[in-house]
């Protein structure tokens, strides 16, 4: 076999890309594409100098265009690659979304065919002369095909990273432990874990309660036992529901991001 150009075309575009972090969870509907968006927005937000990059690689299931305020942009192709779309100047967004007719087509694709495109968002974007300083991957729940082809394609360039998102259920449950027990197999440097919609904050007199007292601490129990960082929380807010579906940002009035945001910080670093 000769050399595979696919791999060697996204080695070479992420030579322009500092760091690669993957964003997993073991189910879906856990917030992690909530907690994509967040990120990216408060990285862009604490870092004006820095470029941040999300690459949404839930082909099938694209939430991206909704939850960053972009529904019915189109990402156009120049003679340089594949205009991402942009939120702020330090800010853009890739996602299949953008290549649908409408937001209702459904993207109904076997392995390779999905494979081939994650190849094309990772080695055809053109993310600007100076690169990103962050790329985060919006991967879909589980550990699938998206997951192998993207972290096959990353892995071996360096500086890839994963943060898990979960909630308190689920931190009960085995899922967490298979997305940690993945970013071993596969030799991703986890970050940490994102507990989500914990505490439950209540939109009338704003007291905030565990409504699932049994996981009280548990996120960074189960994040001790596995030997893994603990990034910290968000709270189960209707107001975090809300911007998201109106893809508006509210990382100014939601404070617990800044501290999650300042862990992997010093993860990258460490
Ligand atoms: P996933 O990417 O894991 O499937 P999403 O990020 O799409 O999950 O979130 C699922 C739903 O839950 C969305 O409607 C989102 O707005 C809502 N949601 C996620 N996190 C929170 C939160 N902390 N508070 C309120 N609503 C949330």
């Amino acid at each position: 076999r000769g050399p595979d150009v696919g791999a060697e075309m996204v080695k070479a575009k992420m030579s322009f890309v500092k760091h690669k972090i993957f964003i997993l969870s073991g189910k879906g509907g856990v917030g992690k594409s909530t907690v994509t968006s967040l990120l990216g927005r408060a990285l862009a937000a604490r870092f004006p100098e820095k470029n941040i990059g999300i690459v949404d690689i839930d082909i099938c299931g694209p939430s991206m265009p909704r939850i960053m305020g972009l529904l019915n942009e189109q990402v156009h192709q120049s003679g340089s690659g594949w205009c991402p779309v942009y939120v702020e100047e330090n800010l853009a967004v890739m996602s299949i979304g953008f290549l649908l007719s409408s937001p209702d087509d459904s993207v109904i694709w076997r392995g390779p065919k999905k494979n081939n495109m994650i190849r094309q968002f990772l080695s055809e974007t053109d993310w600007g002369e100076d690169g990103l300083d962050f790329m985060l991957l919006d991967a879909p729940p589980g550990t699938s095909d998206e997951h192998l082809a993207s972290t096959g394609y990353l892995k071996p360039t360096g500086n890839t990273s994963a943060i898990i998102v979960t909630t308190p259920p689920e931190l009960a449950l085995l899922d967490v432990r298979k997305e940690i027990d993945f970013c071993r197999k596969v030799g991703l440097n986890i970050l940490g874990v994102v507990e989500n919609m914990s505490p439950f904050v209540c939109p009338k007199c704003h007291v905030a309660s565990d409504i699932f007292p049994k996981n009280t601490g548990g996120g960074e129990k189960m994040c001790k036992e596995m030997e893994v960082p603990y990034l910290g929380r968000l709270p189960l807010d209707p107001m975090l529901g809300k911007a998201c579906d109106e893809g508006v940002s509210i990382i100014d009035k939601l404070p617990a991001i800044n501290p999650i945001v300042e862990n992997i910080i010093l993860q990258l670093e460490s």
